[in-house]
């Protein structure tokens, strides 16, 4: 892959679903869009096995294969992919400059943000090993696989009480598990759930150990009491993690508007606080995360960049002829 110093209409970062939805809306604006994949090219999808929340797809897609077909359907209206993280952009200048892996160098007139954003887990090897086999960081996503089941949630926050919340309509039972007496939930989050008969709460605990049946499901967990230091084994199907998520937007530190979680803050649709930049996608939703909603918001990104775009050509041409009767 080579960087140039061709000027690209549109660059758009990340390729899940709200970049490749966006490369799709651009691409058809016949603005050849050139998305710059990233590490996980598909985004958060990629990562997951059954999709039955995405509307068109009555009997359920694998999460990588949707996001195959994302990628083909823009590509089929001439978005152009490259592989590689970006390291860093800089919207001071015009065209923006976005480098990639250090190395190459891409300019745009407009930029499109869809970097996405990163469940945070609790790194331990077991969790890692049981994703999506029993552990998640998703309950829309993955509750109707554990209808009748006996689940715990990790977490103490709002996400944590909504997931606990949501997770009831299919489990028997959910435990949050919280490292502390005292949750930071909303109040009115916190009420929901202590008035559920079948959320319980296991206080002052953290897991420190996922156990799965060799090869196969979630069958229990160890945790430790953090107070006394006591261990204990409980059995149980599914481990949903909900400790919050991070936002990949540490490239924008200090170039655009953020909330205090580093959430990309938006206006008027997609715009940013710098004109010619947009952002869609989880990197500026922390309310509905899901992948129909980032599809939603990268089309919202493309028209937004199109029409500035078609603005920004036509104070050109409004400058050119003015400088010519001057003369
Ligand atoms: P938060 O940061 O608010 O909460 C994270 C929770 O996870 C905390 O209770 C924290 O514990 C716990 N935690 C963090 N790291 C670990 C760890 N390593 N091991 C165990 N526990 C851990 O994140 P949320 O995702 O809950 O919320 C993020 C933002 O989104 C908030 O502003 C929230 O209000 C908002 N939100 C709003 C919703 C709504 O309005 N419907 C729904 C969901 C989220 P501790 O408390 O000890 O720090």
């Amino acid at each position: 892959m080579n960087g140039n110093n061709i000027v690209e209409n549109v660059i758009v970062i990340g390729s899940g679903p709200a970049g490749d939805t966006a490369a799709l809306y651009a691409a058809r604006a016949e603005l050849r869009p050139l998305v710059i994949e990233g590490l996980t090219p598909g985004g958060q999808l990629t990562i997951t096995t059954d999709v039955e929340n995405y509307p068109g797809f009555p009997q359920g897609i694998q999460g990588p294969e949707l996001m195959t077909l994302f990628k083909e359907q823009a590509q089929r209206f001439g978005a152009r992919y490259v592989t590689g993280q970006v390291t860093s952009v800089d919207l001071s200048q015009r065209p923006f400059k976005v480098v990639v892996e250090e190395s190459d160098t891409f300019f745009a007139k407009a930029l499109i943000i869809a970097t996405g954003a990163t469940a945070r887990l609790l790194g331990l090897p077991s969790e890692a090993a049981l994703m999506g086999r029993g552990v998640s960081a998703c309950a829309t996503c993955d509750g109707f696989f554990f209808r009748g089941k006996e689940l715990i949630v990790v977490g103490g926050g709002d996400t944590a009480m909504e997931e606990a919340t949501f997770l009831t309509r299919y489990a028997t039972k959910v435990t949050i598990v919280h490292r502390r007496n005292e949750l930071r939930a909303s109040r009115i989050m916190q009420q929901r759930a202590f008035s559920n008969p079948k959320i319980g709460f296991t206080w002052d605990s953290e897991i420190i150990e996922v156990l799965g049946v060799e090869g196969g499901a979630v069958n229990g967990v160890k945790l430790r009491n953090l107070k006394t230091g006591q261990v204990s084994q409980t059995a149980i199907d599914g481990v949903f993690i909900a400790i919050g998520h991070k936002p990949n937007s540490d490239l924008f530190t200090g170039q655009l508007d953020m909330n205090e979680n580093g959430y990309i803050l938006t206006h008027d649709g997609t715009k940013t606080r710098v004109p010619g930049v947009f952002a869609c996608g989880d990197v500026q939703d922390w309310v509905y995360r899901q992948a129909v909603s980032a599809a939603g918001t990268g089309c919202m990104a493309a028209i937004d960049a199109e029409r500035y775009l078609a603005a920004a050509e036509e104070g050109e041409a409004h400058a050119a002829k003015a400088k010519v009767a001057t003369r």
